[in-house]
């Protein structure tokens, strides 16, 4: 079973989509992705308005 998270499903234009095992797993591709590709900072992925946006988005496969 995986996680996915689809940058499109957080309003953000953009195709790639974040996977993990785990929720650990899934948050750290996702901040990875968001501070390499949307140049995020960690406070800016930290916001709890953000993480609430995030695990809404969240797809269980
Ligand atoms: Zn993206």
């Amino acid at each position: 079973m995986a996680m996915t998270l689809a940058c499109r499903d957080v309003g953000v234009d953009c195709p790639h989509v974040s996977r993990g095992e785990t929720e650990e797993e899934l948050m750290a591709d996702v901040a990875k992705h968001g501070k390499e590709v949307h140049g995020y900072t960690e406070e800016q992925l930290k916001d709890p308005e953000m993480m609430k946006k995030v695990k809404a988005a969240i797809k269980t496969e």
